[in-house]
């Protein structure tokens, strides 16, 4: 075992390829995907062909634009704003479940042209960051590249330290340039790089009943579960203050909901701070959750109540959760969402007794940054459910198209895409974008019943698949659906 990833002393995140070996192309096994890790054959398999996806600097934003008192500072043209008005929706609904006062997400784009590609743009910078601080009034300044700011060489880091010095406040250079890594996650690692190296201080005291959990921005379920075993939640990085992400060094434990998001996080918390991480596949289905709170327990001397909470939580639910099984046995389904993520899923429909036929993810994490085998999800699945079928996609539209048509499955569960397609094959499906409704005993009774609604009656998808002209030819739908995806080596 070892902490090779995480490094806070260089400027910049190494990217998940190098750190992890992660990877976006492949088509087998989930039992031929954790072998080829082991016996280091894992190879990434390139597309020749390729449609649009997501890049870091986005998931940069996912993290850092709703911090509620820090400003960001995009370096970048104009066009890379285009996901901002998501983040702001995300932003201001998140704020107004989380009864925090709504407002917009405190951002400013440096809007690079033609000429300061030439030129260079550093001077626009400079302007932004002084015009971020007289128009928000931060306790903290992110500023994020983009491929435009570094393919011109603007030394950022210049900037960040002159200006922090002027202004009195962190100025946090954050390097996120979507070419930079094939593997958008990376944008996450970027974003808490930054965090940890210039935000988070050494812990003055410990405080013992308090777990980190990072998340997105789901509801907030574990408050009232964790009050149950005597401990308080602190959720992170969005909704938090500058203070509070400065004193994440003092809870007892690191949790995560998913590890290819928090991986980064948690080990720095654990190897430059001394916040224990707990290393187990995520809460999902009851043999994840049970791993993961009994790990908890152990790391800050509650086994005990966590027994007693798992016993409760089973026999609450064991009534309904059979019911369903009942209902859904058989049903064939079709998963796609991110790496980590898409494994706690696959946990939960297998525990609902449904057939997996396949399931997609949009990368491949094969090892997470605490580099313990026991924290894989993608083994704690092959080995509570046995093999399965899986592929990494990409996010690749045309080729989940492919998959949805060949596998005719009776519900796609998604994140991030592919409902509408799902939709226009008449396929029923779901987008499941609250990630803690998954979570627990409760998550697989939330699962079973939202399947179970979705698939009850199917009129309104068979009609829309009726009635819709597929861009796709016939050629393409009969094609393999791999065929742009190099060979393995
Ligand atoms: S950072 Fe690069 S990949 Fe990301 S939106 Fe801007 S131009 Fe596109």
């Amino acid at each position: 075992m070892g902490y090779n990833g995480v490094n806070i002393e260089k400027t910049s995140v190494e990217i998940r390829e190098k750190r992890l070996n992660s990877i976006n192309g492949y088509e087998g096994t989930a039992s031929d995907l954790c072998k080829s890790y082991d016996n280091k054959t894992l190879c990434n398999r390139n597309r020749s062909f390729t449609q649009c996806t997501t890049c870091s600097a986005d998931q940069v934003m996912n993290q850092l634009s709703c911090i509620q008192d820090a400003a960001i500072v995009e370096h970048g043209p104009a066009g890379c704003s285009g996901d901002i008005p998501r983040r702001n929706l995300v932003n201001r609904s998140g704020r107004r479940a989380r009864n925090i006062p709504v407002a917009n997400v405190q951002y400013i784009n440096t809007n690079l042209m033609e000429k300061d590609t030439i030129y260079g743009g550093l001077k626009k910078l400079e302007n932004a960051i002084r015009e971020a601080k007289n128009r928000f009034d931060p306790k903290a300044i992110f500023v994020t590249t983009t491929c435009a700011s570094a393919i011109i060489g603007d030394d950022i880091e210049s900037v960040t330290d002159k200006i922090e010095e002027e202004i009195g406040i962190p100025v946090v250079a954050i390097y996120c340039e979507g070419f930079r890594s094939r593997i958008w996650a990376t944008g996450f690692d970027a974003s808490y790089h930054g965090i940890l190296r210039k935000l988070v201080k050494p812990a003055v005291k410990r405080q013992s009943d308090v777990v980190n959990i990072i998340n997105f921005h789901g509801t907030d379920v574990f408050s009232p579960l964790f009050a149950k075993i005597g401990l308080k939640v602190n959720y992170i990085v969005p909704f938090t203050t500058i203070e509070q992400l400065s004193n994440i060094s003092e809870a007892a434990a690191t949790l995560q909901i998913c590890s290819s998001l928090g991986t980064y996080l948690a080990a720095g918390l654990e190897k430059y701070f001394g916040v224990p991480e707990v290393k187990a596949p995520g809460p999902y289905g009851a043999a994840g959750f049970n791993a993961w709170i009994r790990e908890l327990g152990k790391i800050v001397h509650k086994e005990e109540e966590v027994e007693k909470l798992i016993e409760e939580e089973k026999n609450r639910t064991a009534p309904r959760i059979a019911e369903l099984r009942e209902k859904l046995a058989g049903k064939k389904v079709f998963i796609g969402a991110g790496s980590a993520y898409a494994h706690g899923i696959i946990a939960i429909v297998k525990e609902l007794g449904m057939e997996l036929v396949s399931a997609s993810t949009w990368h491949h994490d094969p090892i997470f940054d605490n580099f313990d085998k026991k924290a894989d999800t993608l083994r704690s699945a092959l080995e509570n459910y046995g093999d399965f079928k899986i592929s990494v996609c990409n996010k690749q539209s045309y080729e989940l198209v492919s998959m949805l048509y060949k596998y005719k499955p009776d519900i796609y569960i998604g994140r991030h895409t592919g409902t509408i397609w799902a939709t226009k094959l008449g396929i029923p499906s779901f987008l499941s974008l609250d990630e803690h409704y998954g979570v627990g005993y409760q998550g697989l009774i939330n699962y079973g019943e939202l399947i179970l609604d979705t698939i009850s009656n199917t009129s309104f998808v068979k009609g829309i698949a009726a009635h819709n002209k597929l861009p796709y030819t016939d050629w393409w739908l009969k094609q393999e659906t791999f065929k742009f995806m190099e060979e393995s080596k």
